[in-house]
């Protein structure tokens, strides 16, 4: 029997999962983890299935950190990618949410060499950079390169691209987005609700984005220079609008909820 606290998160983990499709930031791939409160060392994660699809309780297993293994030794099939999950808790202690997206609109930025940078004011937690983790420079002789993070090493890997180089904190990562080559991005944060707003909207500052960079392509063409870049936001703009939105985010929240409760296709049990 879970408890009501957990009934509660899985509520709002099932939520989210149903959220993130409906924003098309998840299609039948991609997920969403959440770490166990009362656990630390432990994290929950949906069984190998879309995430529109999660529905209850028994969708979710827990995992440890350690090395992304099920806590209970018959659990379900899970995803091949949890080590993304797994190596991003154990990195920074104050992470407690990571979803990881196949966004077509983000992921042009992790092969063309143009930065994914923040171009709107709901996407002021990009900050002043926005990380691309290039897996092929972790592979080694024999392994398969399907560009999947399918292990602790690689996992391991990604999650460092998180932190500045000179950085030295180890709670708290200093990028709270990351690109993956030719694959999607992966995003954290401190809650469920936070990283929901910082995936849909990491997609929509790519779609602002580029539409800018394509307007300004078609008007001045081969005339455009270095100097005329976009009007992305200053470091402090980016700083400053992420403190204001980020007390905004319960109203997003609500809305999104109404939308996936009254669309057919989602089935939340815990739903009250
Ligand atoms: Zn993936």
């Amino acid at each position: 029997m879970v408890s009501a606290n957990l009934n509660q998160l899985f509520a709002t983990f099932i939520n989210a999962l149903h959220i993130l499709h409906n924003n098309a930031v998840l299609d039948a791939y991609g997920h969403l983890s959440v770490r166990n409160p009362a656990n630390p060392s432990t994290f929950f994660m949906s069984r190998n299935l879309a995430p529109a699809l999660v529905s209850s309780p028994s969708d979710i297993v827990e995992y440890h950190v350690a090395d992304a293994s099920p806590v209970e030794p018959d659990a379900p099939n899970g995803f091949i990618e949890r080590y993304i999950h797994s190596e991003i808790y154990k990195r920074f202690s104050d992470i407690s949410t990571v979803v990881h997206s196949h966004s077509p609109a983000v992921i042009p930025y992790s092969i063309s060499g143009v930065p994914l940078k923040a171009s709107i004011h709901m996407a002021g937690f990009l900050g002043d950079k926005v990380p691309v983790f290039d897996i092929s420079e972790y592979y080694r002789g024999n392994d398969t390169q399907d560009l999947l993070v399918s292990d602790v090493r690689l996992g391991a890997a990604l999650a460092a691209q998180f932190s500045a180089e000179s950085s030295e904190a180890r709670n708290l990562p200093d990028y709270s987005v990351t690109l993956m080559r030719s694959h999607g991005f992966t995003a954290c944060a401190a809650s469920i609700e936070a990283v929901v707003v910082q995936a849909i909207y990491t997609q929509l500052n790519a779609q602002v984005q580029s539409e800018a960079l394509a307007i300004q392509h078609a008007y001045l063409g081969a005339k455009a220079s270095s100097e005329d870049e976009l009007s992305y936001l200053t470091p402090q703009q980016a700083r400053d609008s992420y403190a204001t939105i980020s007390g905004t985010a319960q109203r997003p929240w609500d809305l999104w909820v109404r939308e996936v409760e009254v669309s057919p296709l989602y089935v939340n049990t815990l739903d009250p």
